[in-house]
């Protein structure tokens, strides 16, 4: 190919996509993302956890983190059934939003480099590059093609069949609401916290996040809620992915489709079971579900003789979101696949190498962390005779120990990758 730069189709703009092509741009190459959604992405609304390998790759990318990119959140605290603090810890967390970084990466990314309405059919890769098939038959060249096309990508699936998602055996409840929507007694008493409520065999947290316009100042934030619930796939999930003509959704409905009597159900439940404060903010809120699942690959990078196509973020590896890392392994795996191109400027196949060999570990034992984290609510789906290790009983002590030491665990897989 006859350019002066490489060029790289990544595909899927979401934030693993755009993060990688602020990378490859910023070591040379020219880098063109490829988004099936017609639409601009930005209303998709969710809190987002950080960690600090995620903020230092933004600023490498020029993005400045600073105290719009989210809220800090200076406390833990864990609530019993009636609401009563029964721990407190110091915590150093800034808690961002999906659209607050979607936002600022979007903006950084020349606007001919992000084609909205492009869904990838297929890849063909040769030894001299990587061709894009589009659903609408257009075609795109590339000396290369990164797969951040999500959990279900269809790079994935192409070239690597095998690995599917495990479903892990609960979903995730997620709510989101205004800061002033919420009474101001109990924005007094969780607002500024992350709050832990204690449920048997269940996990519930609550935090500020951006608001609306991504504002942070206090009282225009936002307040998000993330509720793991042990979830039976044949029966349960089944009933809540069935919408109100009867039409049955698959393991994963659109929120809007959630029946009414399914929403009323979960604020029923969330009142017999979550602190009150939680509660009453879940209640005022249009909750939806995600199911959670474990993804792993064996390979990241693929081709013959030359490797052109690669996977990353949660194409390639997906974690349970206990951790809160899977836009910080997205990014991870970016910066390690720019330096890789950078160390091994003249040889492709050494590069996807070197990739591989690191982020294949990283992914794998990421989803292992975040496993462990969360096995005691599937197994809630067994006798209890039967459960073993993590999967047995946590009290609310060992199990915030380990939330708090999930996030030094993630720091060290990550310094592990190259020795450090
Ligand atoms: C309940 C829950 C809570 C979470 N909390 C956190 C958290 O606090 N912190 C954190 O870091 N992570 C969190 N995560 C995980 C995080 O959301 C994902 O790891 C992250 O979004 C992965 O980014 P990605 O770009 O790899 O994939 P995605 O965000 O899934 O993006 C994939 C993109 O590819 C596009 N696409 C798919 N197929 C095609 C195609 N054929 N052609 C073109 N485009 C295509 C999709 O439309 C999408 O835009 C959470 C996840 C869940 C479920």
């Amino acid at each position: 190919m006859n350019r002066m730069h490489k060029r790289a189709l990544v595909i899927g703009g979401s934030l693993g996509g755009l993060i990688a092509a602020h990378l490859l741009r910023s070591v040379g190459w020219d880098a063109l993302v490829f988004e099936r959604n017609a639409d601009d992405l930005i209303s998709r609304g969710a809190g987002l956890g950080t960690h600090q390998h995620l903020i230092d790759i933004l600023r490498r990318v020029g993005i400045a983190f600073d105290d719009s990119m989210g809220v800090r959140v200076g406390k833990v605290l864990c609530l019993d059934r009636a609401g009563t603090v029964v721990l407190a810890k110091d915590t150093v967390r800034v808690m961002s939003g999906w659209a607050r970084l979607y936002g600022s990466l979007r903006a950084a990314l020349p606007t001919e480099c992000y084609r909205l309405g492009h869904a990838l059919a297929r890849v063909e890769a040769d030894s001299d590059g990587a061709t894009a098939v589009f659903a609408d038959g257009t075609r795109e060249r590339g000396d290369l093609l990164v797969g951040a096309d999500g959990i279900r990508s269809t790079v994935r699936a192409q070239f690597l069949p095998a690995a599917q998602p495990v479903y892990a055996g609960y979903v995730a409840w997620r709510a989101m609401i205004d800061e002033r929507d919420i009474p101001q007694k109990i924005r007094a008493e969780v607002g500024e916290c992350y709050a832990f409520c204690d449920i048997e065999g269940e996990q519930c947290l609550g935090y500020p996040v951006p608001g609306r316009d991504n504002d942070t100042a206090a009282g225009r934030r936002a307040y998000n809620i993330v509720w793991y619930r042990p979830t039976d796939a044949a029966t349960t999930l089944v009933d809540l992915c069935t919408d109100a003509r009867g039409r049955r959704h698959g393991m994963a409905i659109p929120p809007p489709l959630i029946r009414p009597d399914v929403i009323a159900g979960i604020k029923a439940t969330a009142r017999a079971l979550v602190a009150p404060q939680i509660a009453e903010i879940f209640a005022r809120s249009e909750p939806f579900f995600q199911p959670i699942f474990d993804l792993e690959s064996s390979a990241i990078a693929f081709g013959e003789p030359v490797p052109r196509v690669a996977l990353l973020g949660d194409a390639a590896f997906v974690a349970r979101p206990h951790i809160g890392a899977g836009v910080t392994k997205a990014a991870l795996d970016a910066a390690s696949l720019a330096d890789a191109l950078v160390a091994h400027a003249d040889d492709l196949g050494a590069a996807l190498g070197r990739y591989q060999r690191e982020q294949v570990m990283f992914g794998r034992g990421l989803v292992g962390l975040s496993r462990d984290e969360g096995a005691y609510i599937a197994a809630q789906l067994k006798p209890l005779h039967e459960r073993r290790g993590a999967e047995l009983p946590r009290d609310i002590h060992s199990l915030m120990a380990a939330h708090h030491e999930s996030r030094d665990r993630v720091r060290a897989l990550a310094a592990a990758r190259n020795g450090g």
